[in-house]
């Protein structure tokens, strides 16, 4: 890319652009930065700017993606808007209480606002979206208060049964938890299957790490937590399916049939402060007390819009799609527009190659999903709607959510990407330490460190992604994806190699207000990411990923890699069900993984004499047929060598010449390369899905049941050991994994077309 671009000062003007109006799912400020986002695509992209914007109701049959989408995405850059309609629901004005009652009389109500902060540009907003859970149950509750931690089962099971030991009434209790581990619609989750009757979800300063107003300043003068901040967030059943609560499996388009209940709770929850929640435990947590819950929604279908621009490639039927959310729950400056400041960079960045004559060799789809804050549901219906095109012409998907909110990188990616990802994160410098890498900042650990004891909990902070590995796998520090942002319907539904990354808070960073509204602009310029270095660098590094992914002849999805993890993955399932005291055994799931890792290491060596053999051939005819010394200038050489991939890759050959029958059979080669490594993963997609939640359907790795964030890798075989418990159920799931392991190796195995040197 040229060195001025991605620059910070842009990413900085796209931040203030898009995170200076509160822009929730299917409000007007979202429609608003939907076209804020549309012009940018049209204006870099140099796409015809017709007279109304392109927006088109899902499901019609005039709806871009579905004219366009298949292999036709033009010969020339597009962009436009494909509008969805979920169910979705939002707070009603005033509607929101948590108040402590004893023998009649109200002991406290809680105040439900963050305050406007003089000096902060979110505060002003503070009245736009008051707290609550999107999603969020309809009704109201009451009954005695009981803590339990962060939540989970096992806490909530062991809490509740220390009241009951205590003489409490824990029939229809109110659960109290705060914030953290799990993702927050599974605490709900957990509350309502112990039998609660409400829950409260609070932010506590512990998970703020060392950054403590006790030492610092509150934000916006300093670092630690303003005490009124709230985090909002969705209470979806996040694993058992994202998106539409109403239409799982199907898009949700104006006339959808739709289900009732399905992901969402059955009893109501609320945010609190962590002022609040310090004043309710005061309060509440005594004899006689009872505490009140009121939460009052608006469900209904709400329009929501996904802004999408494509950039056709040589080779139009391979596609690499770029994805980040556009909605906030309020103003989200790192949340999620420090993401799509990123990729407006890398845009600017494209439209620079593009005015110089570039054109991709692989199709690249940009895509600004709309309500992922409710549930992943604009990427998640756009999914389901082109799963089959997906299924067929995607070979990677990488995300960025959140680009900038802390001082570390970080990495999650499917296996297969991980050398790509990390050696693109190992090429770009690191955003304000000269001389070290982007890559050098997975280990950095923030600047507030006045406090006793951080640099024992930063070590282990910075060893908890190492050494995990067993030898024999090469250990690339990229974590596995779970769920959480919009990769899910990709990697956890279709099947498709997978990245997302960025820079989050850790230890000794300054309080990332996350869901608030002080998750500003003042915040990110402040604190963030002062100077948008951190903006600047994720889109260099993100931008080279896509460019390496849609440039390469033979595609950088490393099978191989993938195929050694797996063994690490057994060894974890091995040890879950030796600590269960199961004995069970793996020996025919170990041959498939050995299997696999045979046929993809001699796929290796395929791809490297495919790779030679189409570069020599190419050359060989350059230099016979094309004069003016072809091959002596690099330039050119490359410029003439993806014309013709473009020729033979099935495009129309525009040969001057007749193409040699050499040649034709060296692309062939490739192109049959590449559909094995696009295949790949879809390999580990079981049609039934996983048991307990069908619509995950990698049986590689899902979000774990009880986490929602966080990875289970061999989801179905661990679940049989750790939820079911049930030597029958993982003798069967062992069996689903060897069949379609060895599914894969068959995929994988070199099938001689032409010779073979
Ligand atoms: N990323 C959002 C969150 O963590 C949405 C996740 C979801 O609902 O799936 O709240
Ligand atoms: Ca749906
Ligand atoms: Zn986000
Ligand atoms: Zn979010």
């Amino acid at each position: 890319l040229h060195s001025t671009i991605p620059t910070n000062d842009s990413a900085h003007a796209r931040s203030v652009l898009l995170a200076t109006t509160p822009h929730r799912a299917a409000s007007e400020g979202d429609l608003i930065t939907a076209l804020h986002v549309l012009s940018h695509f049209q204006a870099k992209l140099d796409v015809p700017v017709p007279a109304d914007p392109p927006i088109f109701d899902a499901g019609s049959t005039d709806s871009q993606s579905a004219t366009l989408g298949v292999s036709k995405f033009g010969s020339k850059p597009s962009a436009w808007i494909d509008k969805y309609f979920p169910v979705m629901n939002e707070p009603i004005k005033g509607g929101q209480a948590v108040e402590a009652w004893k023998d009649g009389e109200l002991v406290w109500a809680a105040p439900l606002e963050e305050l406007p902060l003089e000096g902060d540009v979110g505060g002003e907003f503070a009245e736009f979206i008051g707290p609550w859970h999107g999603l969020s149950k309809n009704g109201s509750a009451e009954g005695a208060l009981v803590y339990a931690g962060y939540g989970s089962p096992e806490e909530l099971a062991a809490a509740l049964s220390t009241a009951r030991a205590q003489g409490v009434d824990t029939t229809g209790c109110i659960a109290l938890v705060q914030y953290g581990k799990l993702f927050r619609g599974l605490k709900v989750k957990a509350a309502e299957e112990a039998g609660c009757s409400a829950c409260i979800i609070y932010s506590d300063p512990v998970d703020d790490n060392g950054v403590l107003s006790s030492v610092y300043e509150e934000y916006p003068a300093g670092p630690a937590r303003a005490p009124t901040a709230i985090q909002r967030g969705s209470v979806q059943y996040l694993s058992l399916y994202p998106g539409d609560p109403t239409t799982p499996n199907e898009p949700a388009y104006p006339n959808s049939t739709r289900l009732d209940g399905g992901n969402i709770p059955g009893i109501p929850s609320l945010p609190l402060s962590m002022q609040n929640a310090e004043k309710l435990k005061e309060v509440a947590l005594q004899e006689g007390v009872v505490v009140k819950v009121v939460n009052k929604v608006d469900d209904h279908v709400m329009p929501i819009w996904n802004v999408m621009a494509a950039i056709p490639g040589h080779i139009a039927d391979e596609v690499v799609v770029v994805g980040n959310h556009r909605d906030a729950w309020v103003m989200g400056a790192a949340d999620p527009i420090s993401g799509s400041a990123t990729v407006h960079e890398i845009v600017e960045g494209f439209s620079v190659l593009l005015s110089k004559g570039w054109k991709p060799l692989r199709t690249i789809l940009f895509a600004s999903w709309d309500a992922e804050e409710y549930g992943l549901i604009g990427s998640t219906e756009w999914g389901e709607d082109f799963a089959s095109w997906i299924e067929d012409h995607v070979v990677a998907y990488l995300n960025v959510d959140v680009s900038a909110a802390g001082s570390r990188f970080h990495i999650g990616a499917s296996p297969s990407l991980a050398h790509l990802v990390r050696s693109s994160a190992e090429r770009v410098p690191h955003p304000t330490d000269p001389g070290r890498s982007l890559w050098d900042a997975t280990k950095d650990t923030g600047i507030y460190t006045e406090r006793p004891g951080m640099s024992a909990l930063s070590q282990e902070e910075a060893n908890r992604f190492r050494d995990e590995r067993v030898a024999w796998a090469e250990y690339t520090a990229v974590s596995a994806l779970g769920s959480g942002s919009d990769y899910t319907v990709f990697l956890q539904h279709i099947g498709v190699a997978s990245s997302d990354g960025g820079f989050a808070g850790v230890v000794s960073d300054p309080v990332y207000h996350y869901h608030s509204v002080y998750d500003s602009v003042t915040w990110m310029e402040k604190f963030g990411d002062p100077g948008y270095h951190r903006h600047a660098a994720v889109a260099k590094y993100l931008g080279l990923s896509a460019l390496r992914i849609s440039d390469a002849i033979v595609l950088p999805i490393n099978t191989t890699q993938y195929a050694y993890e797996l063994s690490y993955y057994l060894q974890k399932v091995e040890d879950v069900a030796s600590s269960g005291a199961f004995e069970f055994d793996f020996s025919e799931l170990r041959d498939a993984i050995t299997s696999l890792q045979e046929s993809s290491i001699a796929l290796d060596s395929e791809k490297a004499f495919a790779e030679a053999e189409l570069i020599k051939e190419l050359k060989k005819y350059m230099k016979h047929h094309l004069h003016h010394g072809a091959g002596k200038c690099l330039r050119r050489r490359f410029a003439g060598l993806r014309n013709w991939v473009k020729g033979i890759f099935g495009v129309k050959p525009a040969a001057p010449y007749g193409v040699p029958k050499a040649l034709i059979r060296a692309a062939k080669r490739v192109r049959k390369i590449n559909k094995q490594l696009m295949g790949f993963e879809r390999a580990f997609i079981s049609p039934q899905g996983l048991r307990h939640r069908e619509w995950y359907k990698n049986v590689l790795v899902a979000p774990g049941i009880w986490l929602g964030y966080g990875a289970t890798t061999f989801p179905g075989l661990t679940e049989a050991f750790t939820i079911d418990k049930s030597s029958s159920l993982a003798q069967s799931e062992a069996e689903r994994l060897t069949e379609l392991i060895s599914g894969a190796a068959e995929g994988l195995k070199v099938k001689a077309l032409g010779c073979h040197a």
